[in-house]
């Protein structure tokens, strides 16, 4: 059996993980880098097997990084099954036309305004190849093993991350191979914690936290101060969120903290994204797959009110008036928000919250660093509002909750392949494995194979 790392090595996008036995060839995620420009251009290369040669994808979440190249494997030839829960499912179903919709109008925006370097700028796929990707899709249920390949099966657990979130095991009846996927928290307030592993051969872990611990202190009370101190100086919040987990996350802080009467009842909360909608229907519909009762997934849903349109978002920019913007993407590498901080970014009452992991190479990132003015759409925008970041609303385990999680394994795996972080997490993760498990570990290099004996 051989492993290939395809991505999320070094960096915590571009999950894909190709695994070859005698009679099967597999894609373990297929997610699509984002971050550094060189490792943007790798979502342009030639694919390194030929797409048709795959005989199934396994997906272990819905999150783009790690399901979003799947409309370009199947544009380009492939032709088997996506395996991934009923979740996982449902939310690609949002968000994969969603990218490749997005995908479009940027290439659009950039011939419009040429700003591209390229004659014309074209999008790395269409809502059209999307959705085409979704006819490939193959929900399987939580824990029962299930045939995926020849002589290889896949069994889900749940992985606590998002919803739908799994962390997959697949077996070949002489060895397993654990992928942690992204491992949630143990103590969410929203999300239900990773299902214990007891024991497997090989492991695939997660880094992105991995030499971090994240601030022990209830998230919402920065959230609430920063609101409450931006409305205050008669600012807007602008808050670059994934509009799935991350958004409902922030939703749920924003009703309790109103609740509590810690930010203004009436301060306008606007979740300026079109999934949003459907997504918090997913949580009523995935009831066993958080700890919301109904009531609270309610008044998760009614906590903002939500923009649809194009011209309401274009619209919001021009209120001149204390309120807070929930708007994608997380890393303002693209999305709507990059409107908001257009308009909202030069004004030093304003402030900007990260809410999520900024990987290196994007907006969000260079923005905490200090930067003074951030490149949107081919020109400067001065940075003058606040910005501020919220790391304990992560949806990912930090390196205590990781160890914690492996400290219930039976026995130890042969070999532990730490990937899904930037060098010094994965790094720092891979010692401390060593020093306090002592795990055989290592930090897999990108296209790096291994062989699974
Ligand atoms: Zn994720």
């Amino acid at each position: 059996m051989q492993l290939k790392f395809l991505g999320a090595t070094g960096t915590v996008t571009g999950s894909k993980y190709l695994l070859s036995t005698g009679s099967a060839t597999i894609l373990i995620d297929c997610g699509l880098f984002q971050g550094y420009k060189q490792l943007r251009l790798r979502n342009w290369e030639e694919f390194p097997v030929a797409p048709y040669a795959i005989d199934a994808v396994v997906l272990t979440h819905a999150h783009l990084d790690h399901s979003g190249y799947l409309p370009i494997l199947v544009r380009d030839g492939f032709r088997g099954k996506i395996y991934c829960s009923e979740a996982t499912f449902d939310l690609c179903k949002i968000l994969l036309p969603d990218s490749g919709r997005l995908l479009e109008e940027e290439a659009n925006h950039a011939n419009r305004h040429s700003y591209s370097r390229h004659a014309p700028a074209l999008p790395l796929y269409t809502e059209e190849d999307a959705l085409r990707a979704l006819d490939f899709f193959q929900p399987i249920p939580f824990g029962q093993p299930r045939q995926v390949a020849a002589g290889l099966t896949a069994q889900l657990a749940l992985g606590g991350h998002i919803l739908g979130a799994a962390i997959v095991t697949l077996n070949d009846g002489q060895r397993t191979l654990t992928f942690s996927g992204d491992l949630g928290r143990l103590h969410d307030a929203i999300m239900v914690e990773p299902s214990l592993v007891a024991q497997t051969d090989y492991l695939v872990l997660e880094s992105t936290y991995g030499n971090r611990t994240h601030d022990p202190a209830d998230p919402a009370v920065v959230l609430g101060q920063v609101i409450r101190e931006t409305a205050a100086r008669g600012g807007v919040t602008v808050i670059p969120s994934f509009a799935v987990g991350r958004a409902q996350s922030l939703l749920y802080e924003i009703y309790r903290l109103k609740q509590r009467g810690e930010i203004p009842a009436l301060l306008p909360v606007y979740l300026n994204s079109p999934m949003a909608l459907d997504t918090t229907a997913l949580y009523q519909k995935h009831r066993k797959l958080h700890r919301l009762s109904q009531q609270e997934c309610q008044a998760m849903c009614h906590a903002a009110r939500i923009v649809n349109s194009v011209e309401e978002s274009v619209a919001l920019n021009q209120q001149q008036m204390p309120m807070v913007i929930i708007a994608a993407s997380g890393m303002a590498t693209g999305g709507r928000v990059l409107h908001h901080l257009k308009a909202f970014a030069p004004d030093s009452r304003n402030t900007i919250l990260f809410a999520g992991f900024q990987a290196g190479g994007t907006r969000g990132r260079a923005m905490l660093d200090g930067i003074d003015a951030i490149k949107i759409h081919g020109e400067y925008v001065p940075l003058r509002a606040q910005v501020r970041q919220i790391d304990n609303l992560s949806a990912h385990a930090d390196g205590n909750e990781i160890l914690s999680w492996l400290g219930h394994f039976k026995q130890p795996p042969r070999q532990v392949f730490i990937t899904h972080g930037e060098p010094d997490a994965a790094d720092g993760l891979r010692r401390r494995i060593e020093e306090t498990l002592h795990w055989p570990c290592r930090v897999p290099e990108y296209k790096e194979q291994v062989e699974l004996l």
